[in-house]
C-alpha cells in the first residue's frame, strides 16, 4: 500500500541544532548497520523505517559496508525509499560514509580519495539518489594525510553529492586537524559520529571540550550498547533472535556477572523513574550538551517505539545521575 506518512509527525520529536550550522537533527535517530541486511525480510524493514518517520525521526544513517552482505543495507533502503518515501526527500537526512573495508583491493578501505569518491558514488547508485546529507570518512587513516581524507570530503560538498562532511570514531587530536584541513576548503566539519553510552564514556574527557571548542555536533552511536542497556539479557539467558545470539559484533563474553550487576542496577533506577532500562540510557545521553542525536538501531517496530518514548520522560535530577554514577563504566 502506498506510504502516506502521518500528519502529526512533528509534534512530539524534538529537534536540536547540530554545532554552530543551520541543520536541525531529531533527538533520536535510526541506525542502520544491524537488522537492514538481505537477511531481514523487506517488509520488517519497511515497517520500522515508516514508523520511525511517523514519529518524526528524520533522519537515517547508513554505511556503505552495512547489511550484511555490505552494501545490502544501501540497497534495501533505497528499494524501500523509493517506494515509499521519495514525495519526502526534502525531509530526510541521509548518510553515509566510507572507511572501513568494503571492496578487495587496495583502493576499498581506509582514506583514501580514490576510495572515498568511488565509494560514494557506489553508495548513491545503491540508495538511488542524487546526493547524500552527510557524507563521513568512517574511521581516520594513519597513512593517508588527513589533507587528502578531508579533500575527498570537500569534492564530495562541492560536487552536490553531499550537503555536509562529516567524521567518525576520530580522536579529539584527528578531529582538530580534520577541522582545520576542511576549513581550508571553507567547509565547516558538521558533525562527529562517536560511539557513546553509559558503558562506553571515553568521549567526555577528550572529545566533548573538542567539539565545543570548534562548534561542531555530534551524533552518538551505540547507544544502548548494542542492546546491552536494554532488557534483553537481563534474564541470563540469550535470545535467540538477538544481537549477542545472531551478530559477530557482539557475543556472550559481554554478559559477564559484573555486567549483569551494572545493568540490573540501572534497571531498577530505571524502574524507580518509570522507564525502562532503554529509555534511561537514552535520557542519561541526552543531557549533555554536546550530543546533538542520540543514533540507535532497533530490530522490531517495539523496539524502537520504546525507545522513541524516552523522549517523553522528564530530566534526569543531580540526585538521579549521582545514583547512576557507580554503575555507568566501562
Ligand atoms: P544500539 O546501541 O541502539 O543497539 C541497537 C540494538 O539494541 C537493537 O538491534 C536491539 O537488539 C536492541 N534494542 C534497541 N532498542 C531496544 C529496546 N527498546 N528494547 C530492547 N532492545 C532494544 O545501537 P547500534 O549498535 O545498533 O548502533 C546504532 C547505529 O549507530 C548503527 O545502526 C549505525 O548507524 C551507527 N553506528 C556507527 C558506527 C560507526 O563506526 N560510525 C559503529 C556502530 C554503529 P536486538 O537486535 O538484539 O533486538
Amino acid at each position: 500500500m502506498t506510504f502516506a506518512a502521518a500528519e502529526n509527525r512533528y509534534s512530539e520529536m524534538p529537534y536540536r541544532r547540530t554545532g554552530k550550522s543551520g541543520l536541525k537533527l531529531p533527538a533520536l535517530s535510526l541506525g542502520l548497520w544491524h537488522n537492514f541486511g538481505h537477511e531481514r525480510p523487506l517488509d520488517t524493514q519497511r515497517g520500522i523505517l515508516r514508523r520511525a518517520f511517523d514519529l518524526g525521526v528524520t533522519h537515517f544513517d547508513l554505511a556503505n559496508n552495512y547489511g550484511p552482505p555490505p552494501g545490502s543495507a544501501e540497497t534495501n533502503f533505497g528499494r524501500i525509499f523509493a517506494e515509499d518515501f521519495r514525495p519526502y526527500r526534502d525531509e530526510m537526512i541521509i548518510s553515509s560514509k566510507a572507511g572501513y573495508d568494503m571492496w578487495a583491493g587496495p583502493y576499498g578501505d581506509f582514506g583514501s580519495r580514490k576510495y572515498l569518491l568511488s565509494s560514494l558514488d557506489a553508495s548513491l547508485g545503491r540508495l538511488g539518489l542524487d546526493y547524500v546529507d552527510i557524507f563521513y570518512s568512517h574511521r581516520p587513516d594513519p597513512e593517508t594525510p588527513i589533507e587528502e581524507t578531508m579533500g575527498a570530503l570537500a569534492t564530495a560538498v562541492q560536487s552536490g553529492k553531499a550537503l555536509y562532511a562529516g567524521i567518525s570514531n576520530y580522536s579529539p587530536e584527528q578531529t582538530v586537524a580534520a577541522y582545520a584541513a576542511l576549513a581550508e576548503h571553507k567547509i565547516p566539519l558538521l558533525i562527529h559520529q562517536p560511539r557513546y553510552s553509559m558503558f562506553d564514556r571515553h568521549i567526555e574527557e577528550g572529545l566533548f571540550p573538542v567539539l565545543d571548542r570548534l562548534g561542531m555536533g555530534s551524533i552518538v552511536f551505540s547507544p544502548l550498547a548494542q542492546g546491552l542497556l536494554t532488557d534483553r539479557y537481563l534474564g541470563g539467558t540469550v535470545p535467540a533472535d538477538s544481537r549477542v545470539a545472531t551478530s559477530r559484533f557482539l557475543n556472550e563474553n559481554s554478559l559477564s556477572e559484573t555486567y549483569l550487576e551494572r545493568a540490573r542496577a540501572l534497571n531498577t533506577i530505571a524502574a524507580d523513574r518509570g522507564q525502562t532500562l532503554a529509555q534511561l540510557a537514552v535520557t542519561w545521553i541526552l543531557r549533555q550538551p554536546q550530543v546533538t542525536s542520540v543514533l540507535v538501531g532497533a530490530s522490531s517496530i517495539g523496539q524502537l517505539e520504546q525507545t522513541v518514548a524516552a523522549l517523553e520522560a522528564p530530566a534526569l535530577d543531580a540526585d538521579e545521575i549521582a545514583s547512576i554514577e557507580p554503575y555507568a563504566v566501562h
